[in-house]
Parts: C-alpha cells; sequence; structure tokens
C-alpha cells in the first residue's frame, strides 16, 4: 500500500501548539503516515520583518522531537526567495512518485487560494486538506463562495470537502510575537522548548 504523507506550510514564526494540535488530528482524521512541516523562504522585502530562516527552522526541529510521525523540510528554505507552493509540490512528487501527497492548510488560507500562482492546476493536480480556524463556519461560508467564483463548483466542492473538523484553537504567531514583545509569556501557547529557544536567541524583543 502506498504511504500518504501530508505537508505543511507557513512562516512558523514561531511555530505554536495551534500547528502540533492540528498537525495531531488531521494525522488521526486522515490517516497519514508522516505529517512534514515545510516552513516557507521569504522574498528579500519581507525577510526582515521575520526571524531568520535558520531560527524558525530551528524552533520546528525542537517541537517536533521525539515525535518521528513529525518531519520538517528544507526544502523551501534551500531555494532562495519565496517558494510557490505549486512548484514545491511538483517537487515533492518527484521525490515521492508512489506516495499520496496532501498539503495541508488552515481555513483562514482557503479564501486565499485563488490568489496563489498557478491555482487552477495546484487545485487541479494535487490533494489539499483544510483545518478548521477560527472563526470556523463564517469563515467556511466566505471561503466557499471565493472558490466557487475563482474555480466552479466542482473545484471549490473539492476543496470544502477537504474541511476537516479539527479543534478550534483561537493561538497565532503574531499574538505570540506581540506578547514577547510587551514582555508576557507564552508559556503552553508554544512547546517549552521552542518558548526557551525564543527567550535564549532574544527573538521578538522590542
Ligand atoms: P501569523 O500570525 O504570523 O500569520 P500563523 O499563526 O497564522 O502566523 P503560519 O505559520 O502563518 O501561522 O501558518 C501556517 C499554516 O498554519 C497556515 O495554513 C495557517 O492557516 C495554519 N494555522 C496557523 N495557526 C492555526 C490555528 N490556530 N488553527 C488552524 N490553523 C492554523
Amino acid at each position: 500500500m502506498s504511504e500518504t504523507l501530508a505537508f505543511f506550510g507557513g512562516t512558523f514564526d514561531p511555530v505554536h501548539c495551534g500547528h502540533l494540535i492540528i498537525a495531531r488530528s488531521v494525522m488521526e482524521q486522515a490517516r497519514l503516515d508522516r505529517l512534514t512541516f515545510v516552513p516557507a523562504g521569504l522574498p528579500p522585502h519581507k525577510a526582515g520583518a521575520y526571524s531568520a530562516a535558520a531560527h524558525r527552522l530551528a524552533m520546528l526541529k525542537l517541537a517536533v522531537a521525539g515525535h518521528d510521525e513529525l518531519a520538517v523540510s528544507d526544502i523551501e528554505l534551500a531555494r532562495p526567495g519565496r517558494s510557490f507552493t505549486y512548484d514545491t509540490l511538483c517537487a515533492l512528487r518527484a521525490l515521492h512518485p508512489r506516495a499520496e501527497l496532501l498539503w495541508l492548510i488552515g481555513l483562514d488560507m482557503l479564501e486565499d487560494l485563488p490568489r496563489w500562482y498557478r491555482a487552477k492546476e495546484l487545485v487541479r493536480e494535487f490533494d489539499f486538506l483544510v483545518a478548521m480556524r477560527p472563526p470556523g463556519g463564517p469563515l467556511l461560508a466566505e471561503a466557499s463562495e471565493a472558490l466557487r467564483q475563482a474555480f466552479g463548483v466542482r473545484l471549490a466542492k473539492k476543496l470544502t470537502a477537504r474541511v476537516l473538523p479539527t479543534p478550534l484553537v483561537d493561538i497565532s504567531s503574531t499574538a505570540i510575537r506581540a506578547r514577547v514583545a510587551s514582555g508576557q509569556p507564552i508559556d503552553w501557547l508554544t512547546p517549552p522548548p521552542v518558548a526557551q529557544y525564543v527567550r535564549e536567541n532574544g527573538l521578538y524583543r522590542k
């Protein structure tokens, strides 16, 4: 039987418990063999606003340590600038020709999907999984309408059928960065080794 592999793209600045709770829930629901986090490389004009790739990668590795079913890939960091998801998936398909590949996104990204590079080919050729994210239902209704207009009924249905009933976790990297900047603790929002890494490396301080 071929493997089912999911890839979870994002900035992960930093990775947080929302990402990990979603990853676990999706693994169980979609019966995945492995879920791999894929931190994004950033275009030069955006890079200054985010932590260096090496920090984001290091924090992801700390977050998945000891969990063999979770992995981290530097495939997008190895290329200069931001990688397009379509190109990344084509590269992954070449690396794993026999596996079933799934690209995981949070519900907030679904509405945005029509604006992605080669969006139609992307949703025609590859399969997505979508995790719920607050505010849940209202966000899904907006996304469904945007998908219908951009892709037509059939492809919109294909995408909305992949929205999984994952827990609604109201944690974001933005909120974590804001807490650190104002001197508030981030315990329980991100795994302890990641919180420690943020402290030791002075990330997100004003
Ligand atoms: P930021 O606040 O910096 O925008 P973020 O918390 O949204 O960051 P990203 O690294 O941008 O985190 O997200 C990577 C992926 O994880 C995206 O597809 C996003 O929708 C999803 N995601 C992030 N946080 C959650 C959450 N709490 N619940 C569900 N999905 C999430």
